[in-house]
Protein backbone atom coordinates (compact mmCIF):
# COMPACT_ATOMS: atom_id res chain seq x y z
CA UNK A 1 0.00 0.00 0.00
CA UNK A 2 0.87 3.64 -0.43
CA UNK A 3 0.04 6.14 2.81
CA UNK A 4 0.80 10.01 2.56
CA UNK A 5 0.07 12.64 4.96
CA UNK A 6 0.11 16.14 5.11
CA UNK A 7 -0.21 18.93 7.82
CA UNK A 8 -0.48 22.29 5.94
CA UNK A 9 -2.79 25.04 7.07
CA UNK A 10 -3.83 27.46 4.51
CA UNK A 11 -2.81 25.04 1.62
CA UNK A 12 -5.26 22.59 -0.05
CA UNK A 13 -4.12 19.61 1.28
CA UNK A 14 -6.75 17.26 -0.20
CA UNK A 15 -4.96 18.13 -3.67
CA UNK A 16 -1.70 17.75 -2.21
CA UNK A 17 -2.75 14.41 -0.93
CA UNK A 18 -4.47 13.64 -4.11
CA UNK A 19 -0.73 13.86 -5.89
CA UNK A 20 1.02 12.50 -3.00
CA UNK A 21 -1.15 9.84 -4.08
CA UNK A 22 -1.13 9.62 -7.68
CA UNK A 23 2.66 8.99 -7.47
CA UNK A 24 2.37 6.21 -4.94
CA UNK A 25 -0.41 4.10 -7.33
CA UNK A 26 2.33 1.49 -8.24
CA UNK A 27 1.94 0.80 -4.62
CA UNK A 28 -1.59 -0.16 -4.78
CA UNK A 29 -4.47 0.05 -6.47
CA UNK A 30 -7.73 -1.21 -5.70
CA UNK A 31 -9.02 1.33 -3.73
CA UNK A 32 -8.17 4.99 -2.68
CA UNK A 33 -8.81 7.34 -0.06
CA UNK A 34 -8.88 10.52 1.44
CA UNK A 35 -9.71 11.93 5.13
CA UNK A 36 -9.34 15.58 5.23
CA UNK A 37 -9.13 17.25 8.88
CA UNK A 38 -10.85 21.06 9.29
CA UNK A 39 -10.65 21.35 13.35
CA UNK A 40 -13.01 18.33 14.90
CA UNK A 41 -14.67 18.16 11.53
CA UNK A 42 -13.27 15.01 9.34
CA UNK A 43 -14.36 14.34 5.36
CA UNK A 44 -13.76 10.90 4.46
CA UNK A 45 -13.93 10.04 0.76
CA UNK A 46 -12.73 6.54 -0.30
CA UNK A 47 -13.27 4.06 -2.98
CA UNK A 48 -12.54 1.01 -5.15
CA UNK A 49 -9.89 1.88 -8.36
CA UNK A 50 -6.97 4.07 -9.07
CA UNK A 51 -6.81 7.33 -7.58
CA UNK A 52 -7.40 9.29 -10.91
CA UNK A 53 -11.07 6.84 -11.12
CA UNK A 54 -11.62 7.83 -7.77
CA UNK A 55 -10.98 11.20 -6.88
CA UNK A 56 -11.82 13.99 -9.45
CA UNK A 57 -11.99 18.02 -8.84
CA UNK A 58 -15.68 18.37 -7.63
CA UNK A 59 -14.72 15.53 -4.59
CA UNK A 60 -11.55 16.80 -4.03
CA UNK A 61 -13.35 20.47 -3.31
CA UNK A 62 -15.81 18.45 -1.00
CA UNK A 63 -12.59 17.81 1.30
CA UNK A 64 -11.43 21.06 2.88
CA UNK A 65 -8.85 21.10 6.05
CA UNK A 66 -5.90 21.94 7.37
CA UNK A 67 -4.14 18.12 7.36
CA UNK A 68 -4.96 15.35 5.56
CA UNK A 69 -3.85 11.36 5.14
CA UNK A 70 -4.71 9.41 1.94
CA UNK A 71 -4.00 5.51 1.30
CA UNK A 72 -3.88 3.17 -2.04
CA UNK A 73 -4.42 -0.07 -0.82
CA UNK A 74 -3.08 -3.77 -2.34
CA UNK A 75 -5.07 -5.88 -0.24
CA UNK A 76 -2.66 -8.53 1.60
CA UNK A 77 -5.17 -9.17 4.36
CA UNK A 78 -8.99 -8.95 4.37
CA UNK A 79 -10.78 -8.87 1.03
CA UNK A 80 -11.21 -6.87 -1.47
CA UNK A 81 -13.89 -4.26 -1.12
CA UNK A 82 -14.93 -1.15 -0.10
CA UNK A 83 -15.49 -2.20 3.23
CA UNK A 84 -11.72 -2.36 3.29
CA UNK A 85 -10.42 0.75 1.55
CA UNK A 86 -8.37 2.85 3.95
CA UNK A 87 -8.20 5.73 5.68
CA UNK A 88 -9.68 3.74 8.51
CA UNK A 89 -11.82 6.07 10.44
CA UNK A 90 -12.86 5.68 14.17
CA UNK A 91 -14.90 7.72 17.08
CA UNK A 92 -13.02 8.90 20.08
CA UNK A 93 -13.48 10.12 23.13
CA UNK A 94 -11.21 13.22 21.99
CA UNK A 95 -13.02 12.95 18.41
CA UNK A 96 -12.41 10.93 15.00
CA UNK A 97 -9.13 9.40 14.51
CA UNK A 98 -8.03 8.11 10.70
CA UNK A 99 -5.50 6.03 10.13
CA UNK A 100 -3.68 4.27 6.89
CA UNK A 101 -1.48 1.73 7.10
CA UNK A 102 1.82 -0.10 4.94
CA UNK A 103 2.27 -3.46 5.95
CA UNK A 104 0.53 -6.36 7.81
CA UNK A 105 0.58 -7.23 11.07
CA UNK A 106 0.95 -11.09 12.05
CA UNK A 107 -0.64 -11.03 15.47
CA UNK A 108 -3.81 -10.40 14.36
CA UNK A 109 -5.80 -13.35 16.22
CA UNK A 110 -4.19 -12.10 19.54
CA UNK A 111 -4.82 -8.59 18.58
CA UNK A 112 -8.69 -9.37 17.93
CA UNK A 113 -8.67 -11.22 20.91
CA UNK A 114 -7.54 -8.30 22.76
CA UNK A 115 -9.89 -5.92 21.52
CA UNK A 116 -13.08 -8.07 22.24
CA UNK A 117 -11.99 -8.24 26.01
CA UNK A 118 -12.04 -4.68 25.88
CA UNK A 119 -15.46 -4.58 23.51
CA UNK A 120 -14.44 -3.01 20.94
CA UNK A 121 -16.76 -4.07 17.53
CA UNK A 122 -15.51 -4.31 14.18
CA UNK A 123 -16.85 -3.51 10.51
CA UNK A 124 -14.41 -4.52 8.23
CA UNK A 125 -11.41 -7.54 7.91
CA UNK A 126 -8.67 -5.85 8.11
CA UNK A 127 -5.74 -5.42 10.13
CA UNK A 128 -5.20 -1.82 9.82
CA UNK A 129 -9.02 -1.17 11.24
CA UNK A 130 -7.56 -2.74 13.95
CA UNK A 131 -5.01 -1.06 14.38
CA UNK A 132 -7.03 2.32 14.73
CA UNK A 133 -10.19 0.62 17.17
CA UNK A 134 -6.72 -0.41 19.68
CA UNK A 135 -5.79 3.53 19.52
CA UNK A 136 -9.06 4.34 20.04
CA UNK A 137 -10.02 1.94 23.04
CA UNK A 138 -6.60 3.44 24.74
CA UNK A 139 -7.40 6.98 23.78
CA UNK A 140 -11.37 6.14 25.52
CA UNK A 141 -10.22 4.71 28.66
CA UNK A 142 -8.12 8.10 29.22
CA UNK A 143 -4.99 8.19 27.54
CA UNK A 144 -4.00 11.19 25.60
CA UNK A 145 -3.22 10.68 21.51
CA UNK A 146 0.31 9.89 21.98
CA UNK A 147 0.03 7.97 25.01
CA UNK A 148 -2.40 6.00 23.54
CA UNK A 149 -0.78 5.38 20.09
CA UNK A 150 2.02 4.08 21.93
CA UNK A 151 0.06 1.58 24.45
CA UNK A 152 -1.89 0.28 21.02
CA UNK A 153 1.40 -0.95 19.53
CA UNK A 154 2.50 -2.70 22.72
CA UNK A 155 -0.09 -4.82 21.14
CA UNK A 156 0.92 -4.80 17.61
CA UNK A 157 3.43 -7.29 16.06
CA UNK A 158 4.65 -7.01 12.74
CA UNK A 159 4.71 -4.30 9.65
CA UNK A 160 3.48 -0.94 10.17
CA UNK A 161 3.98 2.45 8.41
CA UNK A 162 1.35 4.58 9.83
CA UNK A 163 0.03 7.64 9.24
CA UNK A 164 -2.44 9.25 11.62
CA UNK A 165 -4.59 11.88 11.58
CA UNK A 166 -6.58 13.37 14.69
CA UNK A 167 -8.02 16.40 15.35
CA UNK A 168 -4.81 18.23 17.33
CA UNK A 169 -2.06 16.82 14.76
CA UNK A 170 -0.36 14.28 12.24
CA UNK A 171 1.14 11.17 13.40
CA UNK A 172 3.55 9.23 11.58
CA UNK A 173 4.94 5.41 12.51
CA UNK A 174 7.29 2.81 11.38
CA UNK A 175 7.57 -0.52 13.49
CA UNK A 176 10.23 -1.31 15.48
CA UNK A 177 11.62 -3.32 12.60
CA UNK A 178 10.89 -0.28 9.68
CA UNK A 179 9.91 -3.10 7.31
CA UNK A 180 7.82 -0.60 5.08
CA UNK A 181 9.23 2.35 4.59
CA UNK A 182 8.01 6.41 5.72
CA UNK A 183 9.80 9.53 4.73
CA UNK A 184 9.13 13.01 6.17
CA UNK A 185 9.32 15.88 3.70
CA UNK A 186 8.79 19.66 4.23
CA UNK A 187 6.74 21.78 1.98
CA UNK A 188 7.36 25.85 1.34
CA UNK A 189 9.46 28.12 3.16
CA UNK A 190 7.02 27.36 6.50
CA UNK A 191 8.92 25.89 9.15
CA UNK A 192 5.67 23.79 10.09
CA UNK A 193 4.48 22.42 6.63
CA UNK A 194 5.35 18.54 7.10
CA UNK A 195 4.37 15.45 4.81
CA UNK A 196 4.92 11.70 5.59
CA UNK A 197 5.04 9.24 2.60
CA UNK A 198 5.92 6.18 1.65
CA UNK A 199 8.12 7.04 -0.55
CA UNK A 200 10.21 9.98 -1.53
CA UNK A 201 8.21 10.43 -5.21
CA UNK A 202 5.67 11.05 -3.06
CA UNK A 203 7.56 14.50 -2.07
CA UNK A 204 8.97 15.16 -5.25
CA UNK A 205 5.38 15.09 -6.70
CA UNK A 206 4.11 18.22 -4.60
CA UNK A 207 7.37 19.83 -4.48
CA UNK A 208 8.02 18.81 -0.98
CA UNK A 209 11.91 18.53 0.02
CA UNK A 210 12.62 15.08 1.69
CA UNK A 211 13.81 15.90 5.09
CA UNK A 212 14.60 12.39 6.45
CA UNK A 213 13.38 8.76 7.10
CA UNK A 214 11.11 7.99 9.93
CA UNK A 215 13.37 5.38 12.09
CA UNK A 216 12.38 2.11 13.16
CA UNK A 217 10.75 2.65 16.27
CA UNK A 218 9.91 6.23 15.71
CA UNK A 219 6.92 8.21 15.97
CA UNK A 220 6.57 11.58 14.99
CA UNK A 221 3.85 13.96 16.32
CA UNK A 222 2.85 16.92 13.95
CA UNK A 223 1.09 20.01 15.55
CA UNK A 224 1.00 23.69 15.17
CA UNK A 225 3.98 23.47 17.62
CA UNK A 226 5.82 21.76 14.70
CA UNK A 227 7.32 17.93 14.88
CA UNK A 228 8.12 16.26 17.90
CA UNK A 229 10.34 12.93 17.74
CA UNK A 230 9.68 9.68 20.05
CA UNK A 231 11.55 6.53 20.32
CA UNK A 232 9.16 4.38 21.99
CA UNK A 233 10.55 0.99 21.05
CA UNK A 234 13.12 -0.44 23.78
CA UNK A 235 14.79 -2.42 20.93
CA UNK A 236 14.38 -0.89 17.33
CA UNK A 237 16.69 -2.99 14.50
CA UNK A 238 16.20 -2.18 10.86
CA UNK A 239 15.04 -4.84 8.99
CA UNK A 240 14.10 -2.79 5.70
CA UNK A 241 12.18 -4.97 2.95
CA UNK A 242 15.16 -5.76 0.44
CA UNK A 243 12.21 -6.87 -1.83
CA UNK A 244 10.74 -2.70 -1.72
CA UNK A 245 14.55 -2.09 -3.16
CA UNK A 246 15.06 -4.11 -5.37
CA UNK A 247 11.21 -4.31 -7.34
CA UNK A 248 8.65 -2.51 -5.31
CA UNK A 249 9.46 0.93 -4.61
CA UNK A 250 9.59 3.29 -7.72
CA UNK A 251 13.50 3.44 -9.66
CA UNK A 252 13.22 7.38 -8.75
CA UNK A 253 12.88 6.59 -4.44
CA UNK A 254 15.34 7.26 -2.54
CA UNK A 255 16.56 4.58 0.16
CA UNK A 256 19.40 4.15 2.29
CA UNK A 257 20.55 7.28 0.85
CA UNK A 258 20.42 6.67 -3.33
CA UNK A 259 17.87 6.42 -5.92
CA UNK A 260 16.96 2.24 -6.12
CA UNK A 261 17.29 3.19 -10.17
CA UNK A 262 21.18 3.44 -9.19
CA UNK A 263 20.79 0.39 -6.99
CA UNK A 264 19.26 -1.55 -9.52
CA UNK A 265 21.98 -0.64 -11.47
CA UNK A 266 24.46 -2.06 -9.37
CA UNK A 267 22.45 -5.19 -9.07
CA UNK A 268 22.48 -5.44 -12.94
CA UNK A 269 26.07 -5.11 -12.59
CA UNK A 270 26.78 -7.57 -10.25
CA UNK A 271 24.62 -10.12 -12.03
CA UNK A 272 26.92 -9.85 -15.21
CA UNK A 273 29.64 -10.02 -12.91
CA UNK A 274 28.35 -13.47 -11.19
CA UNK A 275 26.78 -15.14 -14.57
CA UNK A 276 28.51 -13.94 -17.51
CA UNK A 277 26.81 -15.35 -21.06
CA UNK A 278 27.49 -14.96 -24.57
CA UNK A 279 24.97 -12.96 -26.44
CA UNK A 280 23.98 -10.31 -29.01
CA UNK A 281 21.74 -7.99 -26.92
CA UNK A 282 20.68 -7.37 -23.54
CA UNK A 283 17.13 -6.25 -22.65
CA UNK A 284 14.46 -5.92 -19.59
CA UNK A 285 11.29 -7.21 -18.87
CA UNK A 286 9.53 -3.72 -18.57
CA UNK A 287 9.02 -1.48 -16.23
CA UNK A 288 10.94 -3.37 -12.73
CA UNK A 289 13.64 -5.31 -15.22
CA UNK A 290 15.43 -2.19 -16.81
CA UNK A 291 17.86 -0.77 -14.72
CA UNK A 292 19.19 -4.28 -13.78
CA UNK A 293 19.39 -4.75 -17.67
CA UNK A 294 21.13 -1.56 -18.57
CA UNK A 295 23.53 -2.51 -15.37
CA UNK A 296 24.00 -6.00 -16.89
CA UNK A 297 25.04 -4.24 -20.24
CA UNK A 298 27.44 -1.55 -19.19
CA UNK A 299 29.38 -4.35 -17.06
CA UNK A 300 29.37 -6.74 -19.77
CA UNK A 301 29.34 -4.60 -22.47
CA UNK A 302 26.85 -6.53 -24.36
CA UNK A 303 24.38 -3.87 -26.23
CA UNK A 304 21.44 -3.19 -24.47
CA UNK A 305 18.50 -2.69 -26.59
CA UNK A 306 14.33 -2.84 -26.06
CA UNK A 307 12.96 -5.64 -27.09
CA UNK A 308 9.50 -5.60 -24.81
CA UNK A 309 7.28 -2.77 -25.30
CA UNK A 310 4.78 -2.05 -22.48
CA UNK A 311 0.83 -0.53 -22.65
CA UNK A 312 1.95 1.92 -19.65
CA UNK A 313 -2.23 2.04 -19.10
CA UNK A 314 -2.38 -1.71 -17.99
CA UNK A 315 -1.33 -1.80 -13.92
CA UNK A 316 0.88 -4.30 -12.38
CA UNK A 317 0.12 -7.75 -12.96
CA UNK A 318 0.47 -9.14 -10.06
CA UNK A 319 -1.63 -6.70 -7.99
CA UNK A 320 -4.65 -8.36 -9.81
CA UNK A 321 -6.20 -10.47 -7.16
CA UNK A 322 -6.65 -13.34 -8.94
CA UNK A 323 -4.20 -15.85 -11.00
CA UNK A 324 -6.55 -15.92 -14.44
CA UNK A 325 -6.72 -12.10 -14.31
CA UNK A 326 -3.40 -12.33 -13.54
CA UNK A 327 -2.83 -14.58 -16.77
CA UNK A 328 -4.88 -12.55 -19.32
CA UNK A 329 -3.29 -9.26 -17.50
CA UNK A 330 -0.15 -10.53 -18.78
CA UNK A 331 -0.97 -10.75 -22.33
CA UNK A 332 -2.40 -7.29 -22.63
CA UNK A 333 1.21 -5.87 -20.98
CA UNK A 334 3.89 -6.55 -22.99
CA UNK A 335 4.72 -7.07 -26.47
CA UNK A 336 7.86 -7.87 -28.37
CA UNK A 337 9.97 -5.80 -30.88
CA UNK A 338 10.21 -8.44 -33.71
CA UNK A 339 13.00 -6.39 -35.69
CA UNK A 340 14.95 -5.98 -32.69
CA UNK A 341 14.84 -9.62 -31.86
CA UNK A 342 15.05 -11.60 -34.92
CA UNK A 343 18.18 -13.95 -35.32
CA UNK A 344 19.48 -12.45 -32.34
CA UNK A 345 21.18 -14.17 -28.77
CA UNK A 346 18.80 -12.46 -26.29
CA UNK A 347 19.67 -12.19 -22.37
CA UNK A 348 16.28 -10.79 -20.59
CA UNK A 349 16.77 -9.38 -17.29
CA UNK A 350 13.73 -9.10 -14.91
CA UNK A 351 13.70 -8.27 -11.00
CA UNK A 352 12.26 -11.51 -9.64
CA UNK A 353 10.42 -14.62 -10.54
CA UNK A 354 7.90 -15.21 -8.23
CA UNK A 355 5.33 -17.89 -9.75
CA UNK A 356 7.01 -18.37 -13.15
CA UNK A 357 3.92 -17.13 -15.04
CA UNK A 358 4.84 -14.20 -16.53
CA UNK A 359 8.29 -15.40 -17.34
CA UNK A 360 7.31 -18.19 -19.10
CA UNK A 361 4.90 -16.06 -21.27
CA UNK A 362 7.97 -13.74 -22.10
CA UNK A 363 10.22 -15.89 -23.32
CA UNK A 364 7.50 -17.89 -25.36
CA UNK A 365 7.04 -14.17 -27.10
CA UNK A 366 10.89 -13.58 -27.76
CA UNK A 367 11.00 -16.83 -29.48
CA UNK A 368 8.21 -16.46 -31.32
CA UNK A 369 9.58 -13.28 -32.42
CA UNK A 370 12.78 -14.83 -33.93
CA UNK A 371 15.30 -14.85 -30.93
CA UNK A 372 17.79 -17.49 -31.51
CA UNK A 373 18.90 -18.00 -27.85
CA UNK A 374 17.53 -16.49 -24.88
CA UNK A 375 18.71 -16.65 -21.74
CA UNK A 376 17.33 -15.43 -18.43
CA UNK A 377 19.17 -13.74 -15.67
CA UNK A 378 16.99 -12.31 -12.34
CA UNK A 379 18.12 -9.77 -10.33
CA UNK A 380 17.34 -11.37 -6.80
CA UNK A 381 17.55 -14.61 -5.72
CA UNK A 382 14.85 -17.41 -6.24
CA UNK A 383 12.05 -16.35 -3.97
CA UNK A 384 11.53 -19.24 -1.75
CA UNK A 385 9.43 -18.24 1.42
CA UNK A 386 5.87 -16.73 1.41
CA UNK A 387 5.82 -12.71 3.04
CA UNK A 388 3.65 -12.32 5.90
CA UNK A 389 4.84 -8.55 6.28
CA UNK A 390 2.85 -6.89 3.27
CA UNK A 391 4.06 -8.16 0.22
CA UNK A 392 1.53 -10.20 -1.79
CA UNK A 393 3.99 -13.23 -2.70
CA UNK A 394 1.47 -15.57 -1.89
CA UNK A 395 1.41 -19.01 0.15
CA UNK A 396 4.78 -20.86 -0.56
CA UNK A 397 2.84 -23.62 -2.78
CA UNK A 398 2.74 -20.79 -5.52
CA UNK A 399 6.88 -19.97 -5.58
CA UNK A 400 8.20 -21.93 -8.23
CA UNK A 401 11.48 -22.00 -6.43
CA UNK A 402 10.12 -22.95 -3.41
CA UNK A 403 10.00 -26.66 -4.64
CA UNK A 404 12.03 -26.59 -8.20
CA UNK A 405 15.95 -26.32 -8.92
CA UNK A 406 17.11 -23.71 -10.91
CA UNK A 407 17.54 -26.01 -13.42
CA UNK A 408 13.76 -27.62 -13.36
CA UNK A 409 12.37 -23.83 -13.62
CA UNK A 410 14.80 -23.17 -16.61
CA UNK A 411 13.15 -26.12 -18.26
CA UNK A 412 9.86 -25.10 -17.29
CA UNK A 413 9.98 -21.19 -18.10
CA UNK A 414 11.78 -22.56 -21.26
CA UNK A 415 15.39 -20.68 -21.30
CA UNK A 416 17.98 -21.93 -23.12
CA UNK A 417 20.10 -20.84 -19.39
CA UNK A 418 18.96 -19.19 -16.13
CA UNK A 419 20.88 -17.44 -13.32
CA UNK A 420 19.70 -15.46 -10.41
CA UNK A 421 21.93 -13.06 -8.45
CA UNK A 422 23.43 -14.27 -5.21
CA UNK A 423 21.93 -13.51 -1.64
CA UNK A 424 25.47 -11.75 -0.93
CA UNK A 425 25.34 -10.18 -3.69
CA UNK A 426 22.07 -8.68 -3.58
CA UNK A 427 22.78 -7.23 0.27
CA UNK A 428 26.36 -6.24 -0.83
CA UNK A 429 25.06 -4.20 -3.19
CA UNK A 430 23.00 -1.92 -0.73
CA UNK A 431 26.35 -0.48 0.80
CA UNK A 432 24.94 -1.20 3.77
CA UNK A 433 25.19 -3.59 6.75
CA UNK A 434 23.63 -6.87 5.32
CA UNK A 435 21.73 -7.42 8.74
CA UNK A 436 19.40 -4.20 8.33
CA UNK A 437 17.49 -5.83 5.70
CA UNK A 438 14.22 -8.79 5.74
CA UNK A 439 15.11 -11.12 2.98
CA UNK A 440 13.18 -13.79 4.30
CA UNK A 441 11.26 -14.58 0.89
CA UNK A 442 14.57 -15.39 -0.65
CA UNK A 443 15.76 -17.27 3.14
CA UNK A 444 12.95 -18.38 5.23
CA UNK A 445 14.62 -16.12 7.99
CA UNK A 446 11.62 -14.03 9.83
CA UNK A 447 12.75 -10.97 11.14
CA UNK A 448 9.59 -11.05 13.01
CA UNK A 449 8.12 -14.00 14.55
CA UNK A 450 5.26 -15.69 12.90
CA UNK A 451 2.47 -17.19 14.83
CA UNK A 452 2.34 -20.74 13.85
CA UNK A 453 -0.99 -20.87 13.28
CA UNK A 454 -0.01 -17.83 10.31
CA UNK A 455 2.94 -19.88 9.41
CA UNK A 456 0.80 -23.04 8.69
CA UNK A 457 -1.97 -20.70 6.34
CA UNK A 458 1.08 -19.90 3.70
CA UNK A 459 3.81 -22.38 4.60
CA UNK A 460 4.17 -25.88 2.74
FE1 LIG B 1 10.18 -7.96 1.98
FE2 LIG B 1 10.53 -10.53 1.46
FE3 LIG B 1 10.83 -9.61 3.94
FE4 LIG B 1 8.41 -9.69 2.82
S1 LIG B 1 9.70 -11.45 3.33
S2 LIG B 1 9.27 -8.02 4.02
S3 LIG B 1 8.89 -9.23 0.70
S4 LIG B 1 12.07 -9.11 2.14
MG1 LIG C 1 8.52 -6.87 -13.46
Amino acid sequence: CGVFGIYAPGEDVAKLTYFGLYALQHRGQESAGIAAFQGDQVHLYKNMGLVSQVFNESILAELPGDMAIGHTRYSTTGSSRIANAQPALVETRLGKLALAHNGNLVNTGELREHLLQRNCNFTTTTDSEMIAIAIGSEVDSGKEWLEAALSAFGHCSGAYSLVIGTPVGLMGVRDPNGIRPLVIGTVGSHPQRYVLASETCGLDIIGAEYLRDVEPGELVWITEEGMASFHWSPKPERKLCIFEMIYFARPDSIMTDETLYSYRLKLGRQLAKESLVDADIVIGVPDSGIPAAIGFSQESGILYAEGLIKNRYVGRTFIQPTQSMRESGIRMKLNPLKDVLLGKRVVIVDDSIVRGTTSRKIVKALRDAGATEVHMRISSPPVTHPCFYGIDTDSQDQLIAATKSVEDIAMQIGVDSLAYLSWKGMLESTGEDPNSFCSACFTGDYPILIPEMVKRSKLM
